[in-house]
């Protein structure tokens, strides 16, 4: 994955455009892979929430085992009262879940009963780049130890300082463009999706951008997703306001409440109105404030972050930014399923956490740095069941339009059966100069 300079043979990330040790410009990255082909639809996605308070952290590099018990253990449970109470599902799809549950739950109790705590996670989500040293000319990030800045090629030790805050301000400008259809098999479109700008105080402003993907029935499904984009933007808007966070910290606290507050009101909803009893909805947030990218999720509506010339540690285009909160997603983890086989796995739309169906609910956030030629892609799972990673990144990547980008992934996503409802945002970073 390492990049090396022609001149000097110096390391380089594959993103620079200068070499870092002595500063001489470094040729266009290779172009990227061509397209994967279609992936098949599989089976109608079937929803649901697992009941009750179920906790389960994604932490450093392991799992609770007893979490995790529970929640496999609520899994076999919500596939039998499916299967007694006769929904959608079919006799066949249950027996297999409850059959493949079970094993796994054997298997889990053994290494509990021989002592075991946690279980190793195989499958983590990437390290992103890390960049210790910004450039006092640009902005820019540069590893530790860099001599030469590797967007402008600025000397790093000789060229002028500014003041922090300068640096810090650097103008960043955002595009957007956000898609959300019904698909070619739901009746109506039970997601949600905003984007918008929040007034700051001094004349800034900060970019908000949700998604959310409701579930419940119908109309129920529609209404969750509908109220938590509504009141999380409230929330940030009203609180942001006069005082907006000083810190990353309290940015998510922030995120986290937002996501608290339209956790509770789903939840008083659907207690209050029997038609909509067991409602409830994903929900991504991101907010970009300044070169700051603030993050919260619950369910398994997904943010990436894609960069022509590397996100990631070892320079990869695209990383999620985003934990599933989806029983699959934690067998993927501890190495029970592969990526390949979760994708199209019947148990995928099957949730563990998610915005209304408990009084309280677990809130992932974080923050990243945004450098210019970043994209932010969020969107529903009715996109990623279709279009692949890679997939997602050249057409968010490519596309001169954005509008074009968004519609084209609807597109892909219903050329292949647009078994549910699908939702896209995508914001492109760029100089404001
Ligand atoms: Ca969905």
């Amino acid at each position: 994955m390492n990049a090396y300079c022609p001149s000097c043979g110096a390391p380089v990330m594959p993103r620079s455009r200068f070499c870092p040790s002595c500063g001489r410009p470094l040729p266009d990255p290779p172009p990227l892979p061509p397209p994967s082909p279609p992936r098949g639809n599989g089976d109608p996605p079937v929803e649901g929430v697992l009941p009750s308070g179920k906790r389960l952290r994604v932490s450093g590099d392991s799992l609770d085992l007893r979490e995790l018990i529970n929640v496999v253990e609520s899994g076999v449970r919500w596939w039998q009262r499916s299967l007694s109470s006769g929904d959608a599902v079919t006799r066949q799809q249950a027996a297999t879940a409850i059959d493949e549950l079970s094993q796994i739950l054997r298997s889990l109790s053994q290494q509990l009963a021989q002592g075991r705590e946690t279980i190793r996670i195989t499958k983590r989500l990437p390290a992103l780049r890390h960049f210790d040293l910004p450039c006092p000319l640009c902005g820019g990030g540069n590893r530790a130890g860099a001599r030469f800045c590797q967007r402008c090629g600025a000397l790093l030790a000789a060229a002028p300082r500014y003041g922090a805050e300068q640096v810090q301000s650097r103008a960043l400008r955002f595009t957007v463009a956000a898609r959300t259809d019904t698909g070619r098999v739901r009746k109506n479109n039970q997601d949600a999706v905003y984007t918008g700008e929040i007034d700051l105080p001094g004349g800034r402003r900060a970019l908000l951008c949700l998604v959310a993907d409701g579930m419940g029935g119908a109309a129920a499904g529609e209404y969750a997703s509908r109220l938590a984009t509504e009141v999380s933007r409230a929330h940030l808007e009203r609180e942001s306001a006069d005082h907006p966070p000083p810190t990353d910290e309290a940015w998510q606290a922030l995120l986290r409440e937002a996501a608290r507050a339209a956790n509770r009101r789903v939840y008083d909803d659907s207690r209050a109105d029997t038609s909509r009893r067991g409602m409830g909805t994903t929900l991504t947030i991101a907010l970009i404030a300044g070169d700051r990218l603030h993050i919260a999720s619950v369910g398994d509506s997904r943010a990436y972050l894609l960069n022509n010339g590397g996100v990631t540690a070892d320079g990869a285009p695209a990383a999620q930014l985003t934990s599933d909160h989806s029983l699959v997603a934690r067998l993927v983890d501890i190495g029970q399923l592969t990526p390949e086989q979760a994708r199209v796995h019947p148990q995928r739309n099957i949730l563990y956490r998610s915005i209304g169906t408990d009084p309280s609910v677990d809130v992932d956030t974080r923050s990243e740095q945004l450098e210019p030629g970043d994209v932010i892609l969020l969107c529903s799972d009715g996109l990623v069941n279709h279009v692949g990673d890679d997939e997602l990144m050249q057409i968010a990547l490519g596309e001169a339009s954005l509008d074009r980008a968004a519609a084209r992934l609807v597109s892909l996503a219903n050329e292949r059966g647009g078994r549910d409802n699908i939702s896209v945002v995508i914001v492109r970073i760029e100089h404001a100069l």
